[in-house]
């Protein structure tokens, strides 16, 4: 049974809250702090060197394969993708996030300490509310060997992985936010990569901070450490998804099905649903 769509009451955060970490271009210490917003604005990132504003939404997007970057007037705020999922799970349609450098930073590669960081800051109901996207019919975005489908019904967000590394391998993961616990069944999911992905975008973009801290790396024999739950691989790209679909700016009331798809396919699907429901 699918539940009517009822709007959904507009949140903020109560107080400011901040966390920090290392970049994983430079290695360099970076902050970023959420505040309260004015109901209606959205999440907005300020990237506070050069005091530019940036909307987390689909038209601020910039085309990054390995992560999702936010971008206006020459200024790009890379890796907001964890943080989004912590603020939708979480109910926070409204927020300032601060940031003092161009990239959120990965910490442990998981949204665990964003979903804390939301936590802390507290959800605060508005009296507005928001009218969530619902379908009429399937958006589908298809690739070579892979797919990502939004069905009309209720909220559900599930990831088939199949990877050709052993050691990561086929994994599904589903959340169902009326149902589940984002906090404890899928924040602690870490961001992963086999070796030669990791060196490779070491290579391609000069990442002087990275380190296996970030994520779980995935070598010929061996993981550079243990998957914190045993589907943790394919609830990440589910964390990835959530944070995503954020940016078409309303929360969406869809199922949606993902196989082997990654952030591009995300953001497609984002832009088709976008299309479809005005
Ligand atoms: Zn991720």
């Amino acid at each position: 049974m699918t539940r009517p769509t009822e709007p959904v009451v507009r949140r903020t955060v109560r107080r400011s809250a901040a966390i920090s970490g290392k970049t994983l271009l430079t290695g360099q210490p970076v902050t970023v702090s959420l505040h309260p917003a004015e109901s209606g604005s959205g999440i907005i990132f300020r990237h506070s060197p050069t005091g530019t504003d940036i909307p987390a939404t689909l038209d601020y997007v910039a085309d990054v394969p390995q992560c999702t970057s936010l971008q206006a007037e020459g200024v790009r705020i890379d890796f907001v993708e964890h943080l989004l999922a912590a603020l939708a799970a979480g109910g926070v349609t409204d927020a300032l996030v601060e940031v003092d450098g161009s990239e959120v930073p990965l910490l442990d590669g998981s949204a665990a300490p964003y979903e804390a960081l939301v936590r802390e800051a507290e959800a605060l109901p508005l009296t507005e509310a928001v009218e969530p996207i619902s379908l009429p019919e399937s958006v589908k975005i298809e690739g070579e060997g892979k797919v990502i489908i939004a069905l009309p019904g209720n909220p559900e967000f599930w990831y088939l992985l199949d990877h050709e590394h052993p050691l990561i391998g086929r994994q599904a993961a589903i959340y169902r936010p009326l149902r589940d616990d984002f906090r404890s069944q899928v924040a602690p999911a870490r961001t992963f990569a086999t070796e030669e992905e990791a060196r490779a975008l070491i290579a391609a973009r000069g990442l002087e901070g990275a380190d296996e801290s970030m994520a779980i790396v995935a070598y010929a024999d061996r993981l550079s450490a243990p998957e914190p739950f045993p589907n943790s691989f394919a609830m990440h790209k589910v964390i990835d998804m959530l944070g995503d679909l954020c940016l078409i700016g309303r929360p969406l009331h869809a199922t949606v099905i993902a196989y082997r798809t990654g952030h591009a396919d995300n953001r497609a699907l984002a832009r088709a649903i976008r299309t479809e429901a005005t």
